[in-house]
């Protein structure tokens, strides 16, 4: 698909959305259907660490006439701050990236009954089962599924309460967990022929770590781009982020984050991605695994 011709220029495009495969709250092919029913043209599935979406996604894409991106938002640290990576279009066999994202995960896994226990000495009584009950087939289990619990049990009113309250640093659920390194993450999905963009640079907690000079340093690595146009991102951010852009010559994406009913204020389409930036992308991501000789994962219709 071109995009560069003058008709394409109002192709609407969300580039960062969960599912069930994660912590949103609708299945991956609901999540493609909402989005072509909210006029979006592409979208792309994001998960947290996991790549288990895709292929229902894929199905949905076919039935609408979507096209999906498949991604994955992984976890990693940079300088001690956590840093949300986004791999587009990674080959997620790649042996290295998929030790990684295992570690990742059993991390997700392994925390939860730390969590638990330090709920319970807070007070909180809910077990292990009712957190699997909502986290049902996804491979990751993150803090909103505890949230849910949380909510449904009457501790919190939403995932934003259960947060303040209960999940977030330094309240009395949190627990930390492992993140791969940031640099070695970038490099690990540009070999596997993805394009790596850092998701909400200035959002919560990466602010410190990731200035000018650092994103200059990471794009040495591979680094594509960067999450402009994001909802934790004041307006000012957005346009310091986007003259980052433009000096360092990254990518600038927008997109929703949709959660679903999980995350209020995120509604799909919400920012965009200029096509432009996305052919861009797109081509980064072509590059890469051509250099890597690696699978490219179809985007759009199967
Ligand atoms: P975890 O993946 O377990 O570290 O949990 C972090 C995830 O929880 C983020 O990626 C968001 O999807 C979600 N999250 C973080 N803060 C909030 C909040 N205040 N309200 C709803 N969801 C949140
Ligand atoms: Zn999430
Ligand atoms: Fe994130
Ligand atoms: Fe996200």
């Amino acid at each position: 698909m071109r995009l560069s011709s003058p008709t394409l220029a109002d192709v609407r495009i969300d580039l960062h959305t969960h599912s069930r495969a994660s912590d949103g709250t609708q299945p991956p092919a609901e999540v493609v259907a909402l989005a072509a029913k909210a006029g979006l043209d592409v979208v792309g599935l994001t998960d947290h660490d996991s790549a288990a979406g895709w292929s229902e996604a894929r199905v949905a894409a076919h039935e609408t006439g979507i096209v999906v991106v498949p991604g994955i938002e992984i976890s990693t640290k940079h300088n001690g701050a956590g840093v949300h990576l986004l791999a587009y279009l990674p080959d997620p066999t790649y042996p290295g990236l998929m030790a990684e994202l295992d570690l990742i995960l059993a991390g997700r896994t392994g925390r939860l009954a730390a969590m638990l226990g330090q709920l319970h000495d807070a007070g909180v009584d809910i077990d292990e089962s009712e957190v699997m009950r909502q986290v049902g087939e996804a491979k990751a289990i993150g803090r909103p599924h505890i949230a849910d619990v949380l909510v449904a049990k009457g501790y919190a009113d939403d995932r934003g309460d259960a947060f303040s309250t209960w999940l977030s640093w330094g309240r009395p659920g949190y627990v930390t967990r492992y993140a791969s390194d940031t640099r070695a993450m970038v490099r690990l999905v540009t070999a596997a022929g993805g394009a790596a963009v850092v998701a909400h640079p200035w959002g919560r907690g990466s602010r410190r770590v990731l200035d000018l000079p650092t994103l200059a340093s990471l794009q040495g690595d591979g680094l594509v781009g960067i999450e402009v146009d994001h909802q934790d991102q004041s307006g000012a951010d957005r346009e310091a982020l986007r003259a980052i852009a433009a000096d360092l010559d990254l990518v600038a994406t927008g997109a929703s984050d949709f959660h679903g009913a999980g995350k209020v204020d995120h509604e799909l389409g919400c920012n965009l991605t200029e096509p432009a930036q996305y052919e861009r992308l797109l081509e980064a991501a072509a590059y890469n695994a051509a250099a890597a000789g690696a699978a490219v994962p179809a985007v759009g219709r199967p």
